[in-house]
């Protein structure tokens, strides 16, 4: 049934008046710095995205924001900082895509964040707000990493929110890097993050607790590591990805207890873990009991988990959101309000915070581009 069409003068009214609503909307001193999106409406905001993939193939971000659609109100996108080159000598005509494609190596790709740059540049304004870039395209293990976080930020200012998913150990990734291989306990993981915190970068890292295969009731490997960092770092939002899963790191008996013995931490207040990742939603709700205790953990300490959903390049809405449908017993298990901060307001609160310093560093540090 179609409503009765109101007359043309009463149109025109009402349009001019939500003109001038806009118009002071817009005028406010906010809009200037990319005002935060009124979310109300969407379901979720994504944490964890890749537009592309290993050879830097991926979604065009136009097409992305129709995928994102009416569901997905903001998102945190990034790349892949690494590429996995393909060597003529180890796979000959056969063009690998994945990492586990190829024996030959994978190296730091630094042009993905122009690359990212440059599709969030050709987004307009309204589309800008909903999206928050994230820098990856560093070598962690190099002292020169932050110079280069430096560089994009003062090349494209504007732009991003954050760090990551950048990462120091994954199962098989890790040693196929060319060159020194990333540590927890690298002074160059340390000079990054000490220039995040002065930026105000949000952080998103990367590391399997373990390695894959562990031993039985042994103390996962480099949780020490990753804690001793993490405290060594105290005014920096680090996000963990995947709560330190890994691809055959199978959550070890007592994760929970692991992931409480750092939510209770007062020197980790500033520790956030995401709950991405298809192999992580189906740990979480593969028994009647992995679901109440994970449920239970996040009821417990609500600010501090994000959704996100790991997914790379997807071609389709569907394909995009499988993981967030993959966790509906999780949706229904959390109370209304835990389940609101996981999907929407955490990531809020983080990003609206990073995007705000970032801009301020930005402003404090612009760079001139002249031609001497
Ligand atoms: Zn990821």
């Amino acid at each position: 049934m179609q409503n009765q069409v109101p007359c043309f003068s009463s149109l025109v009214k009402q349009l001019a008046l939500a003109t001038a609503a806009l118009l002071l909307v817009c005028l406010h001193p906010l809009c200037a710095q990319g005002p935060s999106v009124v979310s109300d409406n969407f379901e979720l905001n994504d944490s964890h995205f890749h537009l592309t993939n290993y050879i830097q193939q991926g979604t065009d971000i136009h097409d992305f924001l129709k995928i994102m659609g009416t569901k997905v109100g903001r998102v945190a996108l990034f790349g892949i900082p690494l590429q996995q080159q393909w060597s003529y000598q180890n796979s000959g005509d056969f063009a690998p895509t994945y990492y586990l494609q190829s024996d030959s190596p994978l190296y730091y790709y630094s042009f993905t964040d122009a690359y990212i740059a440059m599709a969030y540049r050709s987004l307009p304004p309204a589309q800008q707000a909903r999206i928050d870039p994230m820098i990856t395209g560093f070598n962690p293990a190099d002292m020169y990493a932050a110079d280069h976080i430096r560089r994009v930020l003062q090349t494209f200012p504007g732009v991003f929110t954050g760090i990551g998913e950048f990462t120091i150990h994954k199962e098989f990734v890790s040693s196929k890097i060319s060159g020194e291989t990333a540590s927890l306990t690298n002074p160059a993981l340390d000079r990054l993050l000490d220039f995040a915190a002065e930026v105000g970068l949000v952080v998103l890292i990367h590391n399997d607790v373990d390695v894959p295969f562990p031993k039985e009731g042994a103390e996962p490997v480099y949780l020490d590591q990753m804690k001793a960092l993490l405290k060594r770092h105290p005014n920096v939002p680090i996000i963990w990805a995947h709560c330190g899963v890994g691809r055959v790191i199978h959550p070890i008996k007592g994760h929970a207890a692991m992931l409480e013995s750092i939510l209770s931490d007062p020197a980790l207040k500033h520790v956030y873990f995401d709950i991405s990742w298809d192999e992580v939603a189906k740990y979480i709700v593969s028994t009647p009991e992995t679901l109440r205790v994970s449920a239970d953990l996040i009821n417990r300490y609500p600010d501090r988990f994000l959704f996100g959903t790991d997914e790379v390049a997807p071609a389709s809405q569907e394909k995009y959101l499988r993981v967030y449908y993959q966790y509906e017993p999780l949706w229904k298990a959390l109370s209304p309000e835990t389940s609101a901060k996981v999907r929407k307001e955490n990531y809020e609160r983080l990003f609206d915070e990073g995007r705000r310093r970032v801009r301020a560093w930005e402003a404090a540090n612009a760079k001139q581009h002249d031609s001497q």
